[in-house]
């Protein structure tokens, strides 16, 4: 039976149940899944050598006709010796094989092969050991640029690298291009059939560098043109018309002038809501830049139209500390308020929902309480989410779809997102290419910036010290402490996965993540975060109130403990990295992280302000013990500025976006070659080409876009229905 790209991976000589078994591992099922599967690097194996001449630093590949028959001796148990000598024009050789009995039989006086390896020792005495070879008149991993796979246990790059160059030299051509014709010129894309023979076993590496090009390409390509068609859809949708009003007001209830950012946050959402698009808008702005003042907008502007609000926060205590600050703010206009979260039960969560239902409540401030099941709204025509990125893009959904029938015509909600995570603008602009966005990049005056240190272990005593003295003036301390597991281990198993064999790959593997710590925690660090406040609450501070919070606690606990906190019941609270988003409490001045290079910057940005809400002056202490001079040298980025984007660049340059994020609670589908950060000039050319097309095409429906459509919808697969 001829081989296909459907054919099963059995197919292939060689390949049995357990080799199988292995390649599912990798995702390795058919002969198209082969191809698809992408080195992670190369290992040249071009140069090629005289005996006399080879250089003894580089691997290279020598040509040279055995001379005898291969001797083999037994040193001592376990270890046996192959020796041959070999020649070519220039000279001759020893060839030594350890433990290679098999080589005796391999290797025939009288006939050329191609050895791979170093060739060391002065003239007359040249040598090589343990070379790979194949004999000259049929080489195919001698000689060439060899790809170099991530693998898993059974499977040896040899072998994968045998696999796939039977795939390539049989099946590339049968691999249906993807990209319409146009695009290729246009862009100086190699084709598909090209691509494939370039990616596995490029002839240059420059040809590796360009077939690489066209898969990221296209890959963002989908990725641009799934995030267009789900604009578009919402584009064509009908949204609530919000009439404008003069929003003075609205300013005579605030306690202090709105920042500029604020002021054109709030035009943005104006003009949103008026034209007659359900507005979908994420507001970015770091922490402490106002942006519940625009969820307060919001509501007013959904109140004097008719509408109720929706504002959902990821944790009963934000939720709490948005009703605490928002009810009485917007009670003069005549909002009304309430609020609704998984402590509130019984009698008064019915009668809550009873109000909801009869349009008696104007703003609803709630947990994930306000999607679940009996919730209803009378007239739901504003979504807010706080802190958006602890929210899946499946909530958010599940509550815009709360949104009720308006006289007779349903017309889905607006949605306003607010996220403090800062994200670069670029960046943001395609990570929410669904959403419209506007920036607070203006903090409220009078702040006083958090002064901000790096120190080592060696002035650990001083920084108890330094607790002590700020507890003793009043303050509240938060210590945040990742894990016990040190960033040199967590990086040497990274190296260890990403070392490649060759001098000089063509180009760099995709980086390997550094165990980023987002708001899950592992066993050890629990454990640390225990141990940790066990032994500041025992030993170091046994006569101050020491509290702990951590991720394994049920959020009831969880919010009592933060709850204490903020009520000045604890001088200081120990914690994972859960800590609330958000939270203020204003008399917290100190904030100390330990293993602080543990955490990408922005999510130590993230932490630090936490601090900085009040009168005082408050300080954030970055406790580094690992620290070589890099992760120094990072830190110092924080001690330098508190410009949240500035920051999150400089983490985005060092170390990729997936950090910004978190496992997927982006929302964006996964991107299996492209890098968002360091593909960042094809991702403008991606999303030019994604524009174009659906200019000329805007539901991809024609024949020449149909695969890349299906590719689309597989891509965002999890998205059921995004583009019906
Ligand atoms: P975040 O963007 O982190 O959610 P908040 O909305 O919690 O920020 O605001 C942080 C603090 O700043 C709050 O105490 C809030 O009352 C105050 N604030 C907001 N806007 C202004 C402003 N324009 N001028 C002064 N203070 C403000
Ligand atoms: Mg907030």
């Amino acid at each position: 039976m001829p081989l296909t790209v459907n054919s099963d991976v059995r197919e292939l000589p060689g390949v049995g149940e357990t080799r199988a078994k292995a390649l599912d591992k990798l995702g390795l099922r058919t002969v198209g899944d082969l191809l698809r599967y992408l080195p992670r690097g190369y290992e040249d194996r071009r140069p090629s050598a005289c005996i006399r001449t080879a250089p003894a630093q580089l691997p290279v590949c020598v040509r040279a006709m055995v001379a005898e028959s291969p001797r083999l001796s037994r040193i001592r148990r376990g270890l046996e010796l192959t020796r041959v000598r070999a020649v070519d024009q220039t000279g001759a050789m020893t060839i030594t094989f350890f433990n290679q009995n098999y080589v005796k039989n391999a290797l025939r006086a009288g006939e050329e092969y191609v050895f791979f390896g170093r060739v060391e020792g002065p003239p007359g005495r040249r040598q090589m050991t343990n070379p790979e070879f194949e004999p000259a008149e049929r080489v195919r991993f001698t000689g060439r640029i060899l790809p170099v796979y991530p693998l898993t246990k059974g499977i040896s790059n040899h072998l994968l690298a045998s696999l796939t160059l039977q795939c390539v030299e049989r099946c590339a051509g049968q691999m249906t291009e993807t990209l319409p014709p146009a695009l290729l010129a246009q862009y100086g894309l190699p084709p598909m059939e090209e691509s494939l023979r370039s990616i596995h076993f490029p002839a240059a590496p420059e040809d590796a560098a360009r077939a690489r090009r066209r898969f990221i390409f296209e890959e963002l390509l989908q990725l641009s043109c799934g995030l267009a068609l789900l604009k578009g859809r919402r584009d064509q949708a009908a949204g609530r018309i919000f009439r404008r009003r003069d929003p003075a007001p609205f300013f005579a209830l605030l306690p202090f002038p709105l920042t500029g950012a604020q002021r054109r946050a709030m035009e943005d959402m104006a003009r949103d809501m008026a034209s007659g698009r359900p507005m979908n808008r994420l507001v970015q702005g770091d922490v402490g830049s106002g942006k519940t003042m625009l969820a307060a907008y919001g509501a007013w502007l959904a109140a004097q139209n008719g509408c109720q609000t929706a504002l959902m926060a990821p944790t009963e205590l934000l939720a709490e500390q948005h009703f605490r600050s928002l009810a009485p703010l917007l009670a003069p206009a005549g909002v009304r308020t309430a609020l609704l979260t998984g402590a509130v039960k019984g009698a008064r969560r019915r009668q809550v929902c009873q109000s909801l239902r009869e349009g008696e409540v104007d703003l609803m401030i709630g947990t994930q309480a306000l999607i679940s099941e009996g919730v209803e709204y009378a007239a739901l025509g504003l979504v807010i989410t706080d802190e958006q990125h602890r929210f899946g893009v499946d909530q958010r959904s599940a509550l815009a779809a709360k949104g009720a029938p308006m006289g007779g015509a349903s017309a889905p909600p607006h949605v306003l997102v607010m996220s403090a995570t800062p994200i670069p603008r670029t960046l943001a602009l395609i990570i929410y290419g669904d959403l419209d966005v506007s920036v607070l990049d203006e903090l409220p005056p009078g702040r006083t910036p958090v002064k901000t240190y790096v120190i080592g272990e060696d002035k650990r005593q001083r920084m108890y010290g330094f607790v002590r003295k700020l507890v003793g003036e009043g303050r509240q301390v938060y210590m945040v402490c990742p894990s016990v597991v040190t960033s040199s281990e967590s990086l040497e198993s990274a190296q260890a996965q990403g070392q490649v064999p060759s001098a000089v790959p063509p180009f760099p593997a995709k980086p390997a993540s550094l165990g980023f710590l987002g708001a899950s925690e592992n066993e050890s660090d629990l454990k640390a975060a225990v141990a940790y406040a066990k032994e500041l609450g025992e030993k170091i501070f046994p006569d101050l109130r020491v509290g702990l919070v951590h991720g394994r606690m049920k959020a009831g606990e969880k919010d009592a403990a933060m709850a204490a906190f903020a009520a000045g019941a604890l001088d200081i609270l120990v914690s994972t990295t859960v800590i609330e988003v958000g939270v203020d409490v204003p008399n917290a001045a100190l904030m100390v992280v330990e293993n602080a290079e543990r955490f990408g910057l922005s999510q130590l940005h993230q932490l630090r302000g936490r601090v900085g809400r009040g009168r005082h002056q408050s300080y954030c202490v970055l406790v580094s013990s690992a620290a070589g001079p890099d992760s120094r040298e990072r830190l110092k980025v924080l001690a330098s500025t508190t410009d949240g984007f500035r920051i999150s660049e400089e983490d985005l340059r060092l170390r990729g976006p997936g950090d910004f994020f978190g496992q997927r609670q982006h929302g964006l589908p996964d991107l299996r070659i492209a890098d968002l950060a360091s593909d960042m000039a094809v991702l403008t050319q991606a999303q030019d080409a994604a524009a174009r097309l659906l200019e000329e095409d805007p539901r991809l429906e024609r024949p020449e876009h149909r695969r890349l459509l299906g590719q689309v919808k597989r891509m965002f697969a999890d998205r059921t229905g995004s583009f019906n």
